[in-house]
């Protein structure tokens, strides 16, 4: 699979227990595959050393970026915030429900857990920023589900994980 972001081809990594693609050659961009996503329960758990490696990837800015497109489907991406940072822009396939994250944004979002009245907040105000979708519910589930498993994902990633768990 090729880089949305630069068309340089990716490699897939084993982070914690997820298979995501890395943009190791170009950009160190980072592909989510939903269906990867989702297998991930809460046991799953640690950090490997790709995960660290991209940990460690400096932040890259792509303002003036043109929508890319979904590596998977071809077809454009939508950008939102996430949550309320603005140097974090998800790039996000409704069709197959995959991500992007540029270099630095997974390093980032680790640090925003969102409680359950957040996510929801949250994923019903990413509808209501794209009039298309609003009467799409099972978008809205979509969402909550994605942010969810971010949530989730990234957990492990946060240094209190680590303190309380003891
Ligand atoms: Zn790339
Ligand atoms: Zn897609």
């Amino acid at each position: 699979m090729n880089c949305p972001a630069c068309n340089k081809e990716m490699v897939e990594k084993d982070f914690g227990g997820v298979a995501v693609d890395v943009c190791e050659n170009g950009c160190k961009g980072i592909w989510f595959d939903w269906f990867e996503l989702m297998k991930l329960d809460e046991k799953n758990e640690g950090m490997g050393n790709a995960l660290k490696e991209a940990l460690k990837s400096p932040r890259t800015n792509n303002e003036d970026r043109e929508k890319l497109k979904c590596p998977k489907c071809g077809i454009p991406m939508h950008i939102h915030q996430y949550r309320n940072s603005k140097e974090v822009n998800v790039d996000e396939c409704y069709a197959c429900a995959g991500f992007f994250l540029d270099s630095g944004e997974l390093r980032q979002i680790r640090d925003s857990f969102m409680s359950e009245e957040q996510v929801d907040a949250y994923a019903k105000s990413l509808i209501d920023d794209m009039p298309e979708y609003a009467k799409a519910k099972e978008e809205l589930e979509k969402q909550k589900q994605r942010i969810a498993a971010i949530n989730k994902y990234t957990k492990f990633l946060r240094v209190s994980y680590y303190i309380t768990r003891k």
